[in-house]
């Protein structure tokens, strides 16, 4: 896919609408009751725990910081079915919905031998699927249109929105635990249907000797979110930004485009 990182702003714009202030993150900690997720080291703790103490510890990070609202779409250890997700997504009209999740080495790979992050976003062909999917729905063809825009800006900027969670990842673990930025290999059907830039973060091994006590741990845990907190308010602080010095926007159905300078 052609670089996006020169049309930032552009969805953010056409997305949330410019006299909302407030960056809403969605953050969907990975599974939940007796979807319990990847086993780690610790009898009784599973992926499910780590996932909702680091949401909640990003919710804690962020709390006071001005326009910027955090949305959990589950703050406690309960089954939250793929379309709920989704919808917390929507419905709270986030800027921005982080899936976090944590891995086990698999596919052929022996136990214990993975280490690092890896963020995943739909692969374009989901898109389509998606795009096709709206266009069915909507009752006329500009709001087709529409909606098929929408859904294709959010998808190239998540991969702006992953490159910049890669970045404040790599800095806080190191370069060498990068596993890089992915569209295959990973269920993300929790992205599916999302009209906002969407990332699911698998931000360790769970199995890996070091990496799953660490992982574990409140230290791992606050450095961890703190990276993912900080990446948040980059995103933010880049849309407030546009918000300052507008861009070329398209226009919505029935209105007429208008260029900023
Ligand atoms: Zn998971």
């Amino acid at each position: 896919m052609a670089p996006v990182i020169a049309t930032w702003l552009l969805p953010f714009l056409l997305l949330a609408g410019a006299d909302d202030r407030t960056f809403t993150v969605a953050i969907d900690p990975g599974h939940g009751g007796s979807n319990r997720g990847a086993p780690t080291k610790k009898e009784g703790t599973y992926e499910k725990h780590l996932t909702l103490a680091l949401a909640k510890q990003v919710q804690r990070l962020l709390v006071g910081e001005r326009d910027l609202k955090v949305v959990l779409c589950r703050g406690t250890d309960i089954l939250v079915p793929v379309r709920a997700r989704v919808r917390c997504g929507n419905q709270a009209a986030a800027r921005l919905y982080l899936s976090i999740h944590a891995n086990a080495a698999g596919g052929g790979e022996p136990p214990g031998s993975q280490r690092g992050f890896e963020i995943f976003v739909l692969p374009v062909a989901d898109v389509d699927k998606e795009v096709a999917r709206v266009a069915l729905l909507a009752k006329d063809d500009a709001e087709a249109a529409w909606a098929g825009h929408k859904l294709r800006v959010a998808a190239e900027q998540s991969l702006a929105a992953a490159r910049r969670i890669e970045w404040r990842l790599a800095d806080t673990l190191g370069r060498d635990r990068d596993r890089g930025i992915k569209q295959a290999g990973a269920t993300l059907d929790v992205l599916q249907g999302l009209e906002m830039p969407a990332v699911l973060v698998e931000i360790g091994f769970l199995d890996h000797e070091e990496e799953g006590p660490f992982l574990l741990s409140e230290e791992g845990q606050l450095a961890i979110a703190k990276a993912l907190a900080g990446a948040i308010t980059d995103l933010r602080g880049r849309e407030q930004r546009g918000r300052k010095e507008p861009m070329t926007t398209s226009p919505r159905p029935g209105q007429s485009a208008r260029k900023e300078p």
